[in-house]
């Protein structure tokens, strides 16, 4: 009995019309019957795995990553100029990991009125150089998961290969062909993204990805202790013999060469413990790092959509926090802030001039939603992996920045497909204005791009946030050395 209620619940949370809107359609004389929606899963998952693909030569001179949403690739290419213009040598390989050679795809999705976002993650070996004369090479290898936010519109008709003739030169090109501007004669567009795309990307620590198998990295890491453990083994057998001779006997050349040997004999479990240590070390990482932001992300989500939903329903936090991360990674790229036509905020001086990389930690939180008039001003934490260039060395550090962007309400988003060539109203020159607020020929302003995510403010939160989960795991780290210690006599519980 309670199974059947159990079931008629689930088929009706299923069907896409509950009975009251059926009603409410038919007598509107609306189709009733669900619009079958093409499969569009392939088409996402080979975008996917095309970004992997594009993302490792998107250093490379003229390369664009076509995979990438509009503002995604902008930051690209605006990184690769940063490093550029350092002077750096900077190479990237991704290798896919030892355990699991095949990404998965849709790994947790959402839905709005629009669009359909989900995940996919690819396990890889990541490693990341950077290099230039007369400063110490920097290198970060590690066994790595890359999760990607994929973002298609639900339903709409795919406009990527029909041909458009250009307004300007009068060349013929395929819509997907104009995205970055008609190759003929350089006209912009002001076109509908060509979803599906990779909006967003993030790596995370994958302790499953090492390639050694475990005696290895047990004898590797017991060699490491060796420098440490022999002369601790050694001064150990040195004290007891020395403060009771009575029990161990006295101390002679003999006792100390048994003990070094001892101690590389046992070096393998020593590493053992060591590797298992460090993989605790890891995890206690990611919490540290993770827990205090999985929290408040948590809760963020749910303030987002309760609020969210009565303002601009065809809005997910994820497609809010991926577009949020692309602005910022703009502003912290760019070297011309003033001309970017979504930042409002104020001079940011040179607090972001020397970074090199940036990347989303997979952590936003929404602290406040405000309306006011046609907009609303949502107030967040970002959470990123950033590395800078210091001059004689590069450094790798997590940052949080409080950011303040704001949206109009009263533009109806849409998934009609739009293509318009972008035109000066002075001087009729055409010129991206999505990258550059002012005509690069006369120098009038554009139109602003006001039915957009704007950034208002850029502010670093510094490490507050870390205070409580920091505690705890440190609380918890002091337990477990005290009970190790117990255990091994070293202290009387
Ligand atoms: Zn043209
Ligand atoms: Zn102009």
């Amino acid at each position: 009995m309670s199974d059947d209620n159990l079931n008629q619940n689930q088929d009706q949370s299923q069907s896409i019309w509950t009975e009251e809107q059926l009603r409410v359609l038919e007598a509107a004389g609306l189709p009733t019957e669900p619009v079958v929606e093409e499969d569009r899963k392939p088409t996402r998952d080979a975008v996917a795995a095309a970004f992997r693909e594009e993302l490792k030569h998107a250093n490379e001179p003229g390369a664009k990553v076509m995979s990438a949403d509009r503002e995604l690739r902008y930051c690209l290419e605006l990184q690769q100029k940063r490093i550029a213009n350092r002077s750096l040598n900077y190479s990237e390989e991704m290798v896919p990991g030892a355990y699991f050679k095949e990404g998965l795809d849709n790994i947790r999705s959402w839905q709005d009125g629009q669009y359909e976002t989900s995940w996919s993650v690819g396990f890889i070996e990541h490693t990341k150089t950077f290099d230039r004369p007369n400063m110490k090479p920097y290198k970060h290898k590690e066994p790595q998961a890359i999760y990607e936010t994929v973002v298609d519109v639900r339903s709409g008709e795919d406009v990527s290969s029909d041909t458009y003739c250009c307004p300007n030169c009068g060349s013929v090109s395929t819509i997907k062909e104009l995205q970055e501007g008609c190759s003929h004669c350089g006209t912009a567009f002001k076109m509908s993204e060509l979803y599906p795309k990779v909006t967003n990307y993030f790596y995370t620590y994958d302790p499953s990805g090492r390639r050694d198998p475990i005696w290895k990295l047990a004898i590797k890491f017991g060699l490491y202790s060796l420098p440490v453990m022999m002369p601790l083994m050694v001064g150990v057998a040195w004290y007891q013999r020395h403060t009771m001779p009575e029990i161990y006997g006295s101390f002679t050349p003999k006792i100390a060469i048994m003990y070094a040997l001892g101690s590389i004999l046992v070096s393998p479990l020593i590493g053992y413990f060591i590797w298992m240590f460090s993989i605790f070390f890891a995890a206690g990482r990611q919490i540290s790092t993770g827990t205090g932001p999985a929290l408040s992300v948590g809760k963020s989500r749910k303030r987002y959509e309760e609020k969210m939903s009565k303002i601009i329903p065809s809005y997910t936090f994820e497609t809010f926090s991926s577009r949020i991360t692309s602005l910022f990674k703009l502003v912290a790229f760019s070297d011309d802030r003033a001309s970017l036509p979504f930042y409002e905020g104020g001079n940011i001086g040179e607090e972001f001039d020397n970074v090199i990389d940036c990347s989303f930690s997979g952590w936003m939180s929404c602290n406040k939603i405000k309306q006011e008039g046609n907009y609303v001003y949502v107030t967040g934490n970002l959470f990123v992996d950033v590395t800078r260039d210091l001059g004689d060395h590069i450094k790798s550090q997590r940052e949080v920045y409080r950011i303040k962007a704001g949206r109009r309400t009263d533009v109806p988003t849409t998934s009609n497909f739009s293509i318009a060539k972008i035109q000066c109203r002075t001087c009729g020159a055409s010129f991206n204005s999505f990258k550059t607020r002012n005509c690069p020929y006369c120098g009038s302003a554009s139109e602003p791009a006001s039915d957009d995510w704007v950034i208002y403010e850029v502010k670093n939160a510094g490490q507050t946030y870390m205070l409580k989960p920091l505690l705890i795991v440190l609380a918890v780290l002091v337990l477990v050395v005290i009970g190790g210690l117990a255990n091994l006599g070293i202290i009387k519980a």
